[in-house]
């Protein structure tokens, strides 16, 4: 679009008819409030900011169409080679990880973007009710009795959010980013066949997407290549705003189970200071290794894994595998040899018998 506006004439090519097609996936076109350019935007989308001037404007009903003030934008500082780093580095580290997957690693393919966030600038206050289970012990000798009772107990917390609201509809048109919510799994170790799983995921923390904001400039989009990258959102700030108060006293509710042994009454007050729209520049990976396809996103703001899926290394395996038998086989050697009982020796032996097995089978052949 941008070529169409700069060439006036546009030559009967095979790039001009390209250009074409590439119009109709876009079947709805505005003028831009501030500099009057064309918007294309597809139907359903209402969040929509100019590539030429960087307004955003959000269409808020029939007729209804708002310039957005609160626009802002976390710079992009991690090129297409700081993301493969990033995800290299992080697949190196760690006890499940391994530093021979960044040899054996495929990139296949990186795919930069500048996705839309409400970002939901809140407090949250929670109230809760509950009981404790206690026992309490009366007499002694053959009177003594244990009674069960249950004692109320109550408190309240609270919390400060900059709550992300993803702008568009499905998360899945991108890999990972509806694991980027606080408290949803975010880190998706692949276990193969391998039954004793410990472990190796994570959830995402609380972060805040905010911190290092500056105001929405086209201009450094426009440097950083990403001007094509916009993504429109489709989530007007008023549902962006109620959906996040929904999760916000979720995640409270959640937090308060663990205040009390049963819990008869939450209620959480989420008080909403701001609602910005945030531009998050994020890189979509897709690699390979040994053949299997894994999906991962990195932070473009600095180099972090945000999200990720990975094959859990052998090593790791082994290790788990050993530690598991290794319990029952101490025990038993301790049984079998400290007390002389011979079906413990055997015992010993086999479990001591699988781990060589199965540490050297999968040790020797495979560099993971
Ligand atoms: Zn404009």
């Amino acid at each position: 679009m941008q070529e169409e506006n700069m060439v006036p004439e546009v030559p009967e090519t095979e790039e001009a008819q390209e250009e074409e097609s590439t119009a109709t996936t876009h079947d709805r076109e505005l003028s831009c409030q501030n500099c009057g350019a064309p918007l294309a935007y597809m139907e359903g989308e209402n969040v929509i900011t100019c590539p030429y001037c960087g307004t955003a404007t959000m269409l808020a009903g029939y007729d209804n169409i708002v310039k957005i003030d609160g626009h802002s934008m976390l710079p992009m500082e991690v090129n297409e080679n700081g993301a493969i780093s990033a995800l290299t580095t992080w697949l190196a580290k760690g006890f499940y990880r391994s530093k021979s997957y960044v040899a054996s690693a495929k990139i296949e393919t990186v795919k930069g973007l500048m996705l839309p966030y409400w970002i939901v600038k809140s407090t949250a206050s929670t109230s809760w009710h509950g009981k404790n289970k206690k026992t309490r012990t009366t007499g002694s000798g053959d009177n003594k009795k244990t009674h069960t009772y249950y004692e109320p107990v109550s408190g309240r917390f609270s919390e400060d959010f900059t709550w992300p609201e993803y702008a568009r509809e499905t998360s899945d048109e991108f890999w990972g980013i509806a694991n980027i919510q606080p408290g949803k799994q975010s880190i998706f170790p692949d276990w193969g066949k391998f039954w004793l799983r410990f472990g190796g995921s994570k959830q995402s923390p609380n972060r805040n997407l905010l911190e290092g904001q500056i105001p929405f400039d086209i201009e450094t989009v426009k440097n950083a290549g990403m001007a094509d990258d916009l993504v429109n959102g489709q989530i007007t700030q008023e549902r962006a705003e109620s959906n996040a108060r929904g999760n916000i006293k979720e995640h409270q509710a959640k937090k308060a189970e663990s205040k009390a042994n049963v819990l008869t009454d939450v209620d959480t007050t989420v008080n909403v200071n701001k609602v910005d729209l945030v531009y998050v520049p994020m890189w979509e990976m897709k690699y390979f290794i040994d053949g299997k396809k894994y999906s991962a996103i990195v932070n473009g703001t600095k180099e972090e894994v945000l999200s990720a899926e990975f094959p859990v290394s052998k090593k790791a395996k082994i290790t788990i595998f050993d530690v598991v038998l290794g319990i029952p086989a101490a025990v038993s050697g301790f049984i079998g040899f400290g007390q002389g009982n011979p079906i413990a020796k055997y015992v010993l032996f086999a479990l001591v018998g699988l781990m060589l097995a199965y540490s050297l089978t999968k040790g020797l052949g495979s560099k993971n």
